[in-house]
């Protein structure tokens, strides 16, 4: 009963933290100069936005992702608290929102009716289970190994799956469990879709925001349109590279009749976002450089 009483009051103001040790060679500002041409950012997150079915868990730049017990001021707790073991679910993110809109911080019963009950995890390539157990060492816990599958077939065939992870210590009620970003894991079929977070000039086109499977296709037969095509370099009549489209945008910056043409065999949202993207496309070189932390 002691013993109880003092491991409660010892957890009072924990709680638990995601984090990773970012790997990216460049800054996250989009004005530097000394990372325009490198296509690897500082992560503005710690979960990516959208995962493939059976990817990894990790952060954009491939680190893995941790999970810590802090303090009141954010710092790791450094008291030993041995014998936690960290639990590891997925959340319905739609539902999650409507039960939170404010993403208050909610205790584990009332999180319960989000959780999804599938087997939508694997931890070291073992079975595919609902749920992942994980001593903490040193109040810490690597989720290196922990992949996600897409909610495939069923009644959501198609759809991408919208997550949040669930995070909680075993028999600690005093500590709040952690709801992590919402994610997104489509099939491994709609691989081909997934978009650059920095697109590189050289990359395909589809990798940009906005460019779905229709749009690759007409970029690719401009040449078909004769009133665009009239107008346009013979290269950019097969627009295949991030690149190419950098050009043909810079074309029709120059072209009213030819912006026009082009508005209508795209949707204009669509070309816009697409454009967003575009603009922050990286041209890599070759120059020698030395990257430190
Ligand atoms: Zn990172
Ligand atoms: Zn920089």
């Amino acid at each position: 009963m002691g013993m109880q009483s003092a491991g409660s009051s010892a957890s009072r103001g924990l709680r638990l933290a995601l984090g990773h040790n970012c790997l990216s060679s460049g800054c996250g500002a989009s004005s530097c100069s000394l990372c325009e041409h490198n296509q690897s950012r500082r992560c503005r997150s710690h979960l990516k936005a959208k995962y493939v079915s059976r990817d990894f868990l990790r952060a954009n730049c491939g680190a893995a992702l941790a999970v810590g017990l802090v303090d009141e001021s954010g710092q790791c707790c450094v008291q030993p608290l041995p014998g936690l073991v960290l639990q590891v679910c997925v959340l319905d993110a739609k539902r999650y929102k409507e039960l939170n809109p404010s993403n208050a911080p909610l205790g584990f019963d009332a999180l319960s009716p989000c959780i999804l009950d599938k087997a939508l995890l694997r931890w070291e390539g073992g079975a595919e289970v609902a749920m992942v157990s994980l001593p903490m060492e040193y109040n810490e816990a690597s989720l290196s190994e922990l992949q996600c599958f897409s909610i495939s077939g069923e009644h959501q065939s198609g759809k991408a799956s919208s997550y949040r992870l669930l995070l909680w210590l075993q028999d600690q009620p005093d500590i709040d469990p952690l709801v992590s970003e919402a994610f997104v894991v489509v099939t491994t079929r709609a691989k081909s879709a997934m978009k650059s977070a920095v697109p590189s000039v050289e990359e395909p086109v589809g990798r940009l925001e906005g460019i779905g499977e229709q749009a690759v296709a007409t970029l690719k037969a401009l040449g078909q349109q004769q009133e665009v095509a009239s107008r346009l370099p013979r290269r950019l009549h097969c627009v295949e590279k991030v690149g190419q489209y950098c050009e043909l945008l810079a074309a029709a910056k120059l072209d009213l009749q030819l912006e026009r043409d082009l508005t209508t065999l795209f949707k204009k949202a669509d070309w816009n976002k697409a454009a967003q993207h575009a603009s922050t496309a990286v041209h890599p070189d070759f120059r020698p450089r030395v990257w430190w932390q």
